[in-house]
């Protein structure tokens, strides 16, 4: 019971300190809270810390040169300020990985927990560092330029701070198993992986989920476009007016294209750990 208390307060405060920054929503932070809760009560400072990991970081860096992402933001669904959707769609997999390992303990949670964050944080560093990049962004498909902030978009800025990202996550797995003193019985055999390979896992699995939420998003994303500026955009309504369909699956907007990359990235730390383990 303790332990539902704690996590509530703590996750009561980030998201709070997130909501006052607006880097969250009003159902963004109500998602946020309940999110971490269940990371701390059902899973432990290993869960948690990699969740509040990622929404730190990604919390700072959307802040960076926020004017010129301000412009961008009318046209992607990505936007500094997180909705409940977003909030799910990045920490939800997790969550799920969570309460499953509370319920049937077992490494497998565990190494496809490490995949679905390193992917989403990956995704996002990419996102937030690739929108200051000077030089504009390549189509991941043909390699043509492509307005900057464009899914499926990418540039070498970007790429580079998926990789960090992602690798940062793999690190951070080994420094908070040290500090919970590995998990509850069964994910023993997590502790004993070494640092640089958990770099790897992370890394390795994280780029990849990257990779395949540009290759969605430059392929079978619904997109609209706008019938005022012309512009072809990830939202339902541009320059005050609504958007007509483009190109795409309907049910293929944003928030899904996170969540299969994810998914693919957690199978892929899965088998990583399995093999490096
Ligand atoms: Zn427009």
């Amino acid at each position: 019971m303790i332990d539902w208390i704690i996590g509530a307060l703590c996750a009561l405060l980030i998201a709070g300190a997130a909501y006052w920054k607006k880097s969250l929503s009003l159902s963004g932070a109500v998602a946020a809270v309940m999110m971490g809760t269940v990371y701390y009560a059902a899973g432990n400072l290993f869960w948690f810390g990699i969740l509040i990991l990622f929404f730190v970081t990604s919390s700072i860096f959307s802040k960076l040169r926020g004017d010129r992402k301000a412009e961008l933001e009318k046209s992607y669904a990505k936007s500094g300020r997180r909705d409940a959707g977003q909030v799910l769609a990045n920490g939800g997999l997790g969550m799920a990985a969570c309460i499953l390992n509370a319920l049937w303990p077992n490494p497998v949670w565990g190494y496809f927990f490490i995949g679905t964050m390193a992917a989403v944080t990956a995704d996002t560093w990419a996102t937030e560092w690739g929108g200051l990049s000077k030089r504009p962004p390549r189509s991941v498909v043909n390699w043509r330029v492509v307005p900057p902030g464009t899914s499926g978009g990418v540039s070498s800025l970007g790429s580079m701070a998926a990789l960090i990202g992602a690798g940062v996550i793999g690190g951070a797995a080994w420094v908070l198993l040290r500090w919970t003193g590995g998990m509850q019985g069964a994910m023993q055999g997590l502790i004993s992986i070494g640092l640089w390979k958990w770099i790897v896992i992370g890394g390795a699995s994280g780029f990849a989920g990257a990779m395949a939420d540009s290759l969605l998003g430059a392929t079978v994303q619904k997109m609209f476009r706008c019938e005022v500026c012309g512009k072809i955009v990830e939202v339902g309504e541009h320059c005050g007016r609504p958007t007509a369909a483009a190109r795409g699956w309907s049910w293929m907007n944003n928030d899904a294209v996170n969540l299969i990359s994810s998914v693919a990235a957690g199978f892929i730390a899965w088998g990583l750990g399995a093999f490096l383990a």
